[in-house]
C-alpha cells in the first residue's frame, strides 16, 4: 500500500497510536493510498513545533524579504511540478484534468502575489496631539491553524499557507479526510525550499481527531477555516473558550441572475458554468438560476437542452467537462437531493446517475425547473450539480428572491443595462458580486462573504491582515518628567 505520511516539525510521520485511513480515486472508487489517521497528540506535536519556530529558531529572524523569496521559491517549484501536481489532484478529487490545471497555475500566483505583498506591510504614524511620535506596527499573529475542504485542496491550502507565511505566521494545516494528497506532494519540497522546521506543519485525519483538536490548541493563536457553515459554527463556539481569532469562509447558495435583456448565448453559457463547474462541487455555485418571466420557458429549454451535452467521463480524459463527485457520501447527498428535488419541482435534466459508469461516483448534471425559492433545494446547500431554475417578475422582485437566504458568499447579474446591473449589484448582500460572469476568482480580489456565508476575507491585499496584529507604539518625546504629582 502506498503511505504517504504527514508532515509534522520538518519531518514526515505516522501518527502516534499508527492509525491510518484509505485515500480514494472517486472516479474507480479504489484505495490509492493510506494517510496517517493524526490525533490530538499529533496535533499537539505540530501546534508545539509551530509554536516553537514562531518563537525561536530562524523564522522569527527572516526579514520580509526573506520570506517573499521563499515564497516566490514555492510557487517556482509548484510550476515545474505542474503535471505531476494537476494529475494527482485531478486523480484524487475527481475533478477535470484541465481544470486541476487551472487551480495548479492558481496556487503558484497565490504564492507569488503574497510573496510580493510580504514587503509591503505598512505600519503607520498617527497624528497624537502631543509632543511625542505615535506608531501603529503591523506583527504576525502567531501560530496559525488552517482547516480545508477538498474541492480545491492545493487552492485552499495557498489560500491560508501563502498570507499566513507572508505575514510571518507559522502553520498547522488540515487538509480535508477524502484529498490530503497534493499538499502532501508539496511538502517534500518545504525543507529544499528553505522552510525551517515547525513552519508549516500538514495534520492529516478527520474533522473530530484532528481538525477540533487545532481549534482547541492554547498554543494555537488563530483559525482560518474554509468549510460548511455547520463545521463552522461548531469552530467558532469551540475558539471562544481562549478567545482565538477565526476567519470562516463558509457555504452558499448563490444567486445567478439573468434579465431578458442579457446576452442570450452568454447567458445559458454562464447558467451552466455558474453551476456545473468542478461537478458543482464549488462553495459560490450559482445553484439558484433567477430567470426574468419573459425569456423563462426559451431558456429552461435552452439550459435543459445544453447540460445534455455535457461530457461527464474519467477525471484524466482532457475531453471530460464533468468527473465523478469526491466521495461516497458526496454522492448519496447529492443522490439524495436529487431525489427531493423530484419532490418539490419539475426536473428538465438529469436527475440521477449517468448509466454509462459501471463504477465511479457520477452524477448527471441536473435541473429543477419552476422551483419555489422555499423548497428544500433552494434553500439548502447541495454542494452539487443540481441547479435550481426560479422565474422572477421585474427588478425588485429579483432581488428580494436572490437575498432570501440565509448565505450571502456571491451573486450575479447578467443585463446589458448598465444602470440596472448595477443597482442589482448594490442591492444584493453577497460578498462577491459578478456582472455578466460567474466564477472568476482572482488571488488580487478579496474573497468571502456576508450573513452565514461566513466572515473575514481571503486573497487580495486584505487577505494578509487576517494574521497580523496591529501594535500602537507611543514615544515620548519630552524630557521632562510628566510633572503630575
Ligand atoms: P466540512 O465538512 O465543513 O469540512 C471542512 C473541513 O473541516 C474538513 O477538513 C473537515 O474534516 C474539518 N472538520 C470537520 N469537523 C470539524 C470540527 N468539528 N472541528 C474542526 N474541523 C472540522 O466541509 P466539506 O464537506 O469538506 O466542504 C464543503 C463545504 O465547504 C461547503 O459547505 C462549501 O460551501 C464550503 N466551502 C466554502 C468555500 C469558501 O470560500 N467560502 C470554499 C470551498 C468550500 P474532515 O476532512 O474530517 O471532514
Ligand atoms: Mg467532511
Amino acid at each position: 500500500m502506498n503511505r504517504v505520511r504527514m508532515y509534522i516539525d520538518g519531518d514526515f510521520v505516522e501518527s502516534s497510536s499508527d492509525a491510518w485511513f484509505p485515500v480514494y480515486d472517486p472516479s474507480t472508487e479504489e484505495i490509492i493510498a493510506e494517510v496517517p489517521d493524526g490525533n490530538p497528540a499529533d496535533v499537539d506535536r505540530a501546534a508545539r513545533a509551530a509554536r516553537a519556530a514562531f518563537d525561536k529558531g530562524p523564522w522569527p529572524q527572516t526579514t520580509a524579504q526573506d520570506r517573499g523569496r521563499l515564497l516566490f521559491k514555492l510557487a517556482e517549484c509548484i510550476r515545474q511540478q505542474a503535471a505531476e501536481l494537476a494529475e494527482l489532484e485531478s486523480r484524487n478529487c475527481g475533478k477535470p484534468i484541465v481544470e486541476a490545471e487551472y487551480d495548479v497555475n492558481d496556487t503558484a500566483t497565490c504564492f507569488e502575489y503574497y510573496g510580493g505583498l510580504a514587503t509591503k506591510v505598512l505600519g503607520s504614524v498617527n497624528p497624537v496631539p502631543d509632543n511625542a511620535l505615535s506608531l501603529t506596527l503591523k506583527e504576525p499573529v502567531g501560530v496559525a491553524g488552517q482547516i480545508i475542504p477538498w474541492n480545491y485542496p492545493l487552492a485552499m491550502a495557498a489560500w491560508k499557507l501563502a498570507p499566513a507565511l507572508a505575514a510571518g505566521c507559522t502553520c498547522v494545516l488540515k487538509p480535508a479526510e477524502q484529498t490530503p494528497l497534493s499538499i502532501l506532494q508539496l511538502a517534500k519540497s518545504f525543507e529544499e525550499i528553505g522552510f525551517p522546521k515547525g513552519v508549516i506543519n500538514i495534520v492529516t485525519g478527520f474533522g473530530e481527531g484532528a481538525g477540533s483538536p487545532i481549534v482547541a490548541h492554547p498554543l494555537v493563536d488563530k483559525i482560518a477555516f474554509t468549510g460548511s457553515s455547520a463545521v463552522g459554527k461548531l469552530i467558532l463556539r469551540s475558539a471562544a473558550d481562549s478567545i482565538k481569532r477565526v476567519t470562516l469562509e463558509l457555504g452558499g447558495k448563490s444567486p445567478n441572475i439573468f434579465f431578458a435583456d442579457a446576452d442570450f448565448d452568454a447567458a445559458i453559457d454562464g447558467a451552466l458554468f455558474g453551476i456545473f463547474v468542478n461537478q458543482g462541487e464549488v462553495c459560490s455555485a450559482g445553484s439558484r438560476i433567477l430567470i426574468e418571466k419573459s425569456i423563462y420557458s426559451k431558456f429552461v429549454d435552452a439550459m435543459a437542452a445544453k447540460a445534455k451535452t455535457i461530457k461527464l467521463g474519467p477525471p484524466l480524459d482532457r475531453s471530460t467537462k464533468m468527473g465523478p463527485l469526491v466521495s461516497k457520501e458526496q454522492y448519496e447527498r447529492v443522490r439524495s437531493y436529487q431525489e427531493i428535488g423530484k419532490g418539490e419541482a419539475k426536473l428538465v435534466s438529469g436527475g440521477g446517475r449517468p448509466q454509462s459508469f459501471a463504477k465511479g461516483y457520477y452524477v448527471e448534471p441536473t435541473i429543477f425547473a419552476d422551483v419555489d425559492n422555499n423548497a428544500r433545494i433552494a434553500r439548502e446547500e447541495v454542494f452539487g450539480p443540481v441547479a435550481t431554475l426560479i422565474p422572477f417578475e421585474g427588478e425588485s422582485e429579483a432581488i428580494r428572491i436572490a437575498n432570501d437566504t440565509p448565505y450571502g458568499l456571491a451573486a450575479a447579474v447578467w443585463s446589458r443595462d448598465i444602470f440596472r446591473a448595477l443597482r442589482v449589484v448594490k442591492a444584493v448582500r453577497a460578498g462577491v458580486v459578478w456582472v455578466n460572469h460567474m466564477q472568476p476568482t482572482y488571488v488580487e480580489a478579496p474573497w468571502g462573504g456576508y450573513k452565514q456565508s461566513g466572515f473575514g476575507r481571503e486573497l487580495g491585499p486584505g487577505g494578509i491582515d487576517e494574521y497580523l496584529e496591529t501594535k500602537q507604539v507611543h514615544i515620548n518625546l519630552n524630557e521632562q518628567p510628566i510633572g503630575w504629582y
